[in-house]
């Protein structure tokens, strides 16, 4: 099957088409075949698209709103100029995968999406009111210009996480508030979690309930995540992105007095807290410099400027820390794994992280480290190393494209 897998974000979407199928999941055949990006979308859209093998196309072009943008991935998909193999008209085009942030408690897997799913995701709004229109936007607009006999699916970046017992997702405020409004840990990145637990199974050969790992999804964004007997019982990220590791412009756990103090010290409204704490923090704001770890890495090196030495100490230790509560919580763990754009690019930082875990038993092979970057995929601790630290380059859009087929084929699926 042909699967358009697509990520709407709230000014931007992402899209891929993957070949896919039982036959091809069970024998990793399945591949990607073309991609795309359209940034900006509601004005002058920079857009990148790219059949496999062939050169990327940048071009920049007014794009009104998701509709228009998904109209233009579908025109452009089906065209003889992507040259995409075995896709020539819409009719090639099987289902619709779609990433959807917050599925609250209602959703706990991935599902086949009818008007009852729509009114599902659009109750969870209130809990990511930034992202669930987006997505939902997607899937209407998918619906309109494939027509209603093409099936779409809702894969949930909180449904890997749905497993976290009571004691991990409560917070220690009045039980009350659960009840009444829901508020507890969600978590998400949860198909990046779960794709890279997969991948782990199979490099390391051991079976899913035998899955005891810590994962690190360090990109712009960035989660921790406790995988015991092959299940989430603990994340980094809470009820919001906003909980847990140090990020790009987010800073993760801080005193949440910190509000009300910025609030009368600064005058700043809620909407503007709100800025600084989503924006304005992290890696950004530690450094008064950039959010991106390579250009911090750059000054802290050519530069020795102490605010991006601070940031990126802060940063490490920040994944540290998690790994050690984790370490504890698990009683153990066999293995770590670097993901996402910094995890999978930087070895100087997967070495400051581990810095220090000797006592854990984690021997970094420097040589290794140094060489698994740029989407490869492998082991960077030593043979004798008795925690095995691994990168594993994340896929999200290919777990999505094999829960779209196994959603459509009603084959049961687990993670
Ligand atoms: P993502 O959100 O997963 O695309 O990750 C973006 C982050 O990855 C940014 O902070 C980038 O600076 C970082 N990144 C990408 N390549 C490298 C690299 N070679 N070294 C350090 N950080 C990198």
């Amino acid at each position: 099957m042909n699967i358009l897998v697509i990520n709407c974000g709230s000014s931007s979407v992402k899209f891929q088409i993957v070949r896919t199928d039982i036959d091809l999941i069970e024998k990793n055949q399945d591949k990607r075949l073309a991609s795309g990006n359209l940034e900006r979308v509601g004005s002058q859209a920079l857009i990148t698209l790219q059949t496999e093998g062939q050169p990327k196309i940048k071009q920049a072009l007014p794009i009104r709103d998701h509709r228009a943008a998904l109209d233009f991935i579908l025109r452009w998909i089906i065209s003889p100029e992507s040259k995409i193999n075995g896709i020539n008209s819409l009719a090639d085009i099987h289902a619709v995968g779609h990433r959807v942030v917050h599925g609250a408690e209602k959703f706990t897997m991935s599902i086949l999406i009818d008007d009852k799913v729509i009114d599902g995701i659009e109750d969870c709004i209130d809990l990511a009111p930034l992202h669930n229109p987006a997505n939902l936007k997607g899937i209407i607009a998918a619906r309109d210009l494939l027509g209603p006999g093409v099936p779409q699916v809702a894969v949930f970046d909180t449904a890997f996480h749905s497993t976290m017992p009571e004691t991990s997702y409560l917070y220690a405020i009045p039980y009350q508030l659960y009840r009444r409004h829901k508020i507890r840990k969600y978590g998400f990145h949860g198909t990046s979690h779960r794709y890279i637990a997969y991948r782990y199974r199979q490099l390391a050969g051991v079976e899913r309930e035998k899955v005891n790992i810590i994962t690190l999804h360090l990109g712009n964004g960035c989660s921790a995540c406790a995988i015991k007997e092959g299940e989430s019982i603990d994340t980094s990220m809470g009820l919001t992105p906003l909980e847990g590791l140090v990020m790009g412009t987010r800073g993760g756990d801080i005193d949440p007095a910190i509000i009300e103090f910025l609030h009368h010290k600064e005058g700043m409204s809620l909407n503007e807290i709100d800025t600084v704490l989503n924006k304005q923090s992290g890696l950004l704001g530690l450094s008064g410099l950039t959010n991106d770890m390579r250009d911090l890495l750059a000054e802290e090196h050519e530069h020795q400027d102490r605010r991006a030495r601070l940031a990126i100490d802060i940063f490490c230790g920040r994944a540290r820390k998690y790994i050690g509560a984790y370490v504890a919580e698990m009683h153990g763990a066999d293995a770590i794994a670097f993901a996402g754009g910094i995890g999978e690019n930087s070895p100087e930082v997967r070495q400051r992280i581990c810095n220090g875990l000797e006592w854990f038993g984690i021997t970094l092979d420097d040589k290794l480290n140094k060489q698994i970057v740029g989407g490869k995929e492998g082991e960077i601790t030593t043979k004798d190393s008795r925690v095995k630290v691994y990168v594993i380059p994340t896929n999200e859009e290919m777990l999505i494209a094999r829960d779209t087929v196994r959603c459509v084929k009603d084959v049961p699926r687990r993670w």
